[in-house]
């Protein structure tokens, strides 16, 4: 059996100008290698999320998004393709996915994160990156993460602004800390530009390689809030809530 906690020749080819990077080497490949990611959904921020989670090399991403493509989708789903229009929109990212790295292993899941399947999906994984367009979603996930002890990254954004959270069950506030409601500004139709949604997802896979890895100082208690018509970042600090009914006992 191959030496889970070594690179092999292949692996050395393939990340070889990442390894340079300070604090990376291959201990922190390994690390991404050994990791399974769950992210959901993938279309405009997550799609970037698992591109560069691929490119990176973890080792298994656990797709989840229902529905087919649309026209609609391509100015943002940037792993969707023009040619698989009306077929499943996580088949389609799948293929780009593997056609990009085909190291990594990859599991398909053509549906939504529902109340139902959220325990078993979370329970997959080492690290679960957010980008649900719909609350209810992100607080299901965030309820499995604090349960299981799972970091979390959530990610969102509206139309040229977008903001990450890292989550760290036990270390940091929860999503319910700091929305114990459903926030009613949110909206399910919202306006995109796909270099925006692409910016902050991968300011979600940073944070996430960061938290996998050691490298770098993580945003820990704080969100990253991204102005990107001004490129201003702002740093907000969170704290936990005393009555939290997710992570509190
Ligand atoms: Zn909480």
């Amino acid at each position: 059996m191959a030496d889970k906690s070594k690179l092999t020749d292949q692996d050395r080819s393939f990340y070889e100008w990442q390894l340079d990077v300070p604090g990376m080497g291959d201990e922190g490949q390994t690390k991404l290698r050994n990791t399974t990611a769950l992210v959901t959904r993938i279309g405009g921020l997550g799609g970037p999320m698992a591109l560069s989670l691929a490119a990176a090399g973890i080792g298994k991403l656990i797709l989840v998004h229902g529905g087919n493509l649309e026209p609609s989708d391509l100015n943002r789903q940037v792993l969707m393709r023009h040619d698989d229009l009306g077929t499943p929109r996580v088949l389609s990212a799948a293929k780009t996915l593997r056609a990009l790295n085909p190291n990594i292993e990859l599991e398909t899941i053509e549906s939504h994160v529902t109340a139902n399947n959220v325990d078993d999906l979370v329970a997959k994984a080492d690290i679960v990156f957010d980008a649900a367009p719909r609350f209810s979603e992100r607080f299901w996930l965030n309820a499995a993460c604090v349960k299981t002890g799972t970091p979390m990254i959530d990610a969102a954004m509206y139309s040229m602004e977008g903001q990450v959270i890292v989550i760290v069950p036990g270390a940091t506030p929860c999503l319910a800390c700091l929305y114990p409601e459903e926030p009613s500004h949110w909206k399910r139709r919202f306006p995109v530009l796909g270099a925006v949604s692409a910016m902050i997802g991968n300011m979600a896979v940073l944070e996430g390689i960061k938290l996998l890895t050691g490298i770098g100082k993580l945003s820990l208690g704080e969100m990253l809030y991204l102005d990107t018509l001004t490129m201003g970042l702002r740093k907000i600090a969170i704290t936990r809530r005393s009555n939290c009914h997710v992570c509190q006992p």
